[in-house]
C-alpha cells in the first residue's frame, strides 16, 4: 500500500507540490504574510475590490443580526430565508431570466447542475479549458461527454453532428463552455456557439465567473456585452469574484430551476448558505449597477490595460486575468519565488490545473491596484528579464 508520504514525494519530484500560503491580513492590493511580508497582491479575484467594501461588510453584519448565523438546514427542509429569495429575485432580474439559485458555492452549482441536468441517455459538450468543477460535474453525471479544443468552432460542429445523430428521442445534448477562461483570461464566441447549438437542437450552459461584475452593460457579464446572453439556456457564475463574497449561481427559466432544486444533490443535500453571505452578494450587484460600480470596471479596466503593457502582451479580452505562460513547472515556480523576494504575489499555476507543459503565472488586475502598485510589479518583472 503507498504511503501519503510516497505520493507527496513524488509530487514534490515533479515540481507539483502545493502548500498554502497563510496571510495575516484582509484580502486587498496589498497583503501580509503569515511570515510578516508586506506583499502586492496580483494573484486575486476580488476584481472589483468588493471583499473588504463596507456595503457588503454592512449588509453581511445587518444580515447576521436578523437572520443569524446559520440558515439551519438545507433550503428544500427549512432553510429558505428572506435573503436567499431576495437573493434570487435580484439576481434573476440582473440577468433577465425567470428564476435563479443560490447554491453554496461555484464549484456546487457546477457539479450540481451539471449531474441535474444530464445523464446515461445525455450527451455533454465541453471545451477544453472548462474549469474543474465543470469536468467534475460532467463526469459525475453518468453522461457520454466529449471535449473540444479549446474555443474551436470547427470541433464543436463535428461533435453536435456526431451527437445529433447518437442522441435518443429522450436524450440532450449540452454545449458546456465558459465566457472569459479562468487560467487564459482569453474569451469565447458566443454568439457562434449560439448558433451551432440552436441548429443542433441542443442546450448551451455558459459559466460567466470571471465576467460576472467587470464586463458587460452595468456589469451583467460578457454574454450581455455581446448583446448574446438571451440565446443561453442556463447561465451560471460565482459570487465569489468580481461580487466578493462566497456562492454560486444559476440564472435560467423557472423550469429548468425548478427541476434543478428537485435534482441537484449539492444543493439539496447541503445546509443553505448563511444569511450574510446572501446579504452581502445581494449588496454586491446592486453595487456593480451602480454608478460607483460603473467608475470601479473603468478603473480596473485602465489596470488590466496596464498590466498587459507590462507583461507585454496585447489582447482586446475584458479579462482581468493575464497569464504569462513559461512552460515548465520549476521555471514557473521559480519566476513566482523570484517575484516573491521582490514583493510581489502572483502565483505558480501548474498542472492539473493548466494542461502540462503549460505553466505559468497568473496575473490578475483590480480596480483597487495603484499606479505604485503596478510600477512595483513592472520594476520587479524588469529586473528579472536584464
Ligand atoms: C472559480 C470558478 C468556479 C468555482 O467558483 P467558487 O465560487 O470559487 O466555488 C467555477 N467556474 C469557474 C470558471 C471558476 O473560475
Amino acid at each position: 500500500m503507498r504511503s501519503p508520504e510516497s505520493e507527496l514525494a513524488e509530487l514534490q519530484a515533479n515540481d507539483l507540490l502545493r502548500i498554502l500560503r497563510p496571510l495575516d491580513s484582509a484580502q486587498g492590493t496589498e497583503v501580509i504574510s503569515a511570515d510578516g511580508r508586506t506583499m502586492i497582491n496580483f494573484a486575486s479575484n476580488d476584481y472589483l475590490g468588493l471583499a473588504t467594501h463596507p456595503a457588503l461588510k454592512n449588509a453581511a453584519c445587518m444580515a447576521t443580526e436578523k437572520w443569524g448565523v446559520g440558515s439551519g438546514a438545507s433550503r428544500l427542509v427549512c432553510g429558505t430565508l428572506p435573503p436567499h429569495r431576495e437573493l434570487e429575485s435580484t439576481l434573476a432580474e440582473f440577468k433577465h431570466t425567470e428564476a435563479a439559485l443560490v447554491f453554496s458555492t461555484g464549484y456546487a452549482t457546477a457539479v450540481g447542475t451539471l449531474t441535474a441536468i444530464a445523464g446515461k441517455e445525455d450527451i455533454l459538450i465541453l471545451d477544453k479549458l472548462c474549469h474543474a468543477s465543470l469536468v467534475d460535474g460532467a463526469r459525475l453525471s453518468g453522461a457520454t461527454f466529449r471535449i473540444f479544443p479549446h474555443n474551436h468552432l470547427d470541433k464543436l460542429q463535428s461533435h453536435l453532428d456526431w451527437a445529433s445523430k447518437t442522441i435518443g428521442n429522450n436524450g440532450r445534448i449540452i454545449v458546456v463552455v465558459e465566457s472569459i477562461y479562468s487560467m487564459d483570461g482569453d474569451v469565447s464566441p458566443l454568439a457562434e456557439i449560439i448558433d451551432l447549438k440552436t441548429q443542433h437542437g441542443a442546450l448551451l450552459l455558459v459559466d460567466e465567473a470571471h465576467a460576472v461584475g467587470i464586463c458587460g452593460p452595468n456589469g451583467k457579464g460578457y454574454a450581455a456585452a455581446l448583446g448574446c446572453d438571451q440565446g443561453i439556456d442556463l447561465q451560471m457564475g460565482t459570487l465569489s469574484k468580481a461580487l466578493g463574497g462566497s456562492g454560486g449561481y444559476l440564472c435560467a427559466s423557472q423550469a429548468w430551476i425548478d427541476l434543478i432544486i428537485n435534482r441537484a444533490r449539492s444543493f439539496i443535500y447541503s445546509t443553505a448558505p448563511s444569511p450574510a453571505v446572501c446579504a452581502a452578494a445581494n449588496a454586491a450587484i446592486k453595487l456593480v449597477q451602480s454608478e460607483e460600480g460603473e467608475q470601479r470596471r473603468t478603473t480596473l479596466h485602465a489596470n488590466i490595460k496596464r498590466l498587459r503593457e507590462i507583461l507585454g502582451q496585447t489582447s482586446n479580452s475584458p479579462s482581468a486575468i493575464v497569464p504569462w505562460i513559461v512552460g515548465e513547472n520549476d521555471y514557473a515556480l521559480r519566476i513566482a519565488a523570484q517575484l516573491g523576494d521582490a514583493g510581489i504575489l502572483a502565483p505558480a499555476i501548474r498542472f492539473p490545473t493548466v494542461p502540462k507543459n503549460t505553466a505559468r503565472i497568473r496575473f490578475t488586475a483590480t480596480a483597487d491596484h495603484t499606479d505604485t502598485q503596478l510600477a512595483a510589479l513592472a520594476e520587479a518583472i524588469g529586473k528579472r528579464r536584464s
